[in-house]
């Protein structure tokens, strides 16, 4: 296997997989294992970039607790048969198989204890030891179906294969080499597109709203985010452009333009009550140095100017103003401005859409030999190492039958 070989293509391979990224990889070991002659080509300059970058550089490669409900999708029950056949645990197993240190962080949450690299290292090995041929830095210019298969110009050469993969992913960060260009090849062959938008991205804030918490960037409060069905109560983090942290991250996946999104600002209290207990038992301090046992003193100051609340010693609130407190900190409402976009979105809602493609093979049900899997297809996880587990379970079902 050598990436970045000068020696030109093969004229013909059993199974040709572009991208080579976490889907396109794991289908490639799959089918060179089953002895298949296989060729990954990939535009970028090198394989794995996402997988490389995921994670804050240690990749949460799975989560413990996936399941179908995990995921969004047009049709939520199209990822259940690849995810029941390729599961965390078989992924754990590969990662242990080759030596590879890793942590459970929070809420199933696995991560490598090292780097990223070690999970597209463990993806190499494989590849290498199923005898695929991976070359990076190769543009596709055109596909054609032929008999029995599909013929391929590339900026390498041109090739043929029995079985074509689409492992191109989605469309967030560009600089990464994401483009569209698994959609329109979907579009070529007839396939529906499930409209796209960016996902797991921070929200941006303007005007008054962003000014108001000019002081805040760096702050971070545990949250319960809510907006449409979703809700997810982890960490908030006030930022230079408006909101982020995982709660914020998984709940723009729920949010369209211009609506609402609200934060229990102190999941798991009764605010209301908890307000009146502290008026019973210390009622001459201040509102401001209670709520200072909640939140930072920053904090504090910000939620209550932001509700033109004055801060006086708890007897002089009558218990209906404690409890209007309590009430308006945890629905604590904003109609964010926007999101980062596919500049920084970890990944894009939409795509391929799934009626068209076998939930068993992955393969296009009016386009024989011709296969989706990953991020391309309208199947998009949580935050928390479900995208991953898609990419692995989807590119091991193609695999299986390439
Ligand atoms: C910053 C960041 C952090 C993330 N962290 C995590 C995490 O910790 N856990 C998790 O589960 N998920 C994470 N994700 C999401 C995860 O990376 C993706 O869901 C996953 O990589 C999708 O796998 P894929 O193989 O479908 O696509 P990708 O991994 O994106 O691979 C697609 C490949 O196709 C290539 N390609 C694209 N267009 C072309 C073309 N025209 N010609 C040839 N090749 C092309 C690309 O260069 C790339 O190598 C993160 C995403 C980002 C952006």
């Amino acid at each position: 296997m050598n990436e970045s070989s000068p020696n030109p293509l093969p004229d013909a391979v059993d199974v040709l997989v572009i991208g080579a990224g976490a889907a396109g990889l794991m289908c490639a070991a799959t089918a060179g294992q089953r002895g298949r002659r296989v060729l990954v080509l990939d535009h970028a300059n090198k394989v794995g970039k996402k997988i490389l970058m995921s994670g804050g550089g240690r990749c949460n490669f799975t989560n413990l607790y996936t399941a179908p409900e995990n995921f969004y999708s047009e049709n939520p029950h199209f990822c259940k048969s690849a995810l029941a056949r390729y599961t965390q645990w078989d992924f754990i197993a590969l990662v242990e198989q080759h030596g590879i240190p890793y942590h459970e962080k929070t809420l199933g949450q696995l991560f490598c204890d090292n780097r990223s690299k070690d999970i597209v290292d463990l993806l190499l090995a494989e590849c290498r030891a199923a005898r695929v041929q991976v070359r990076t830095r190769c543009d596709i210019e055109s596909i054609v179906a032929e008999e029995g298969g599909y013929r391929l110009e590339t900026g390498l050469g041109s090739v043929r294969c029995e079985s074509l993969v689409i492992a191109t992913g989605g469309l967030s960060i560009p600089t990464m080499g994401a483009t569209g260009f698994g959609y329109d090849i979907a579009r070529q062959f007839g396939l529906d597109i499930v409209p796209t938008r960016a996902a797991l991205v921070p929200f941006t804030l303007h005007g008054r709203q962003l000014e108001s918490q000019r002081e805040l960037p760096g702050s971070a409060l545990a949250v319960t985010a809510r907006c449409g069905d979703g809700a997810f109560s982890e960490q908030m983090l006030f930022t230079h452009k408006g909101l982020s942290g995982p709660a914020v991250l998984q709940i723009s996946s729920h949010w369209r333009e211009g609506q609402k999104v609200s934060f229990d600002l102190a999941p798991g209290v009764d605010l209301c009550e908890w307000l009146q207990r502290q008026r019973a038992e210390k009622p001459d301090t201040h509102l401001h140095n209670v709520l200072a046992e909640l939140w930072s003193k920053k904090l504090v100051q910000y939620f209550l100017q932001r509700r033109r609340l004055e801060s006086r010693p708890l007897k002089q609130y009558s218990e209906k103003a404690l409890a209007e407190t309590g009430k308006q900190l945890q629905n604590w409402q904003l109609v964010p401005a926007g999101t980062e976009g596919y500049r920084t979105a970890e990944v894009t809602l939409g795509g391929v859409n799934t009626d068209g493609v076998s939930s068993r093979t992955m393969e296009c049900k009016q386009q024989p030999g011709l296969y989706f899997i990953g991020e391309v297809l309208d199947v998009t996880g949580w935050l928390g190492g479900y995208n991953f587990q898609w990419a692995w379970a989807s590119g091991h079902a193609a695999g299986e039958v390439v």
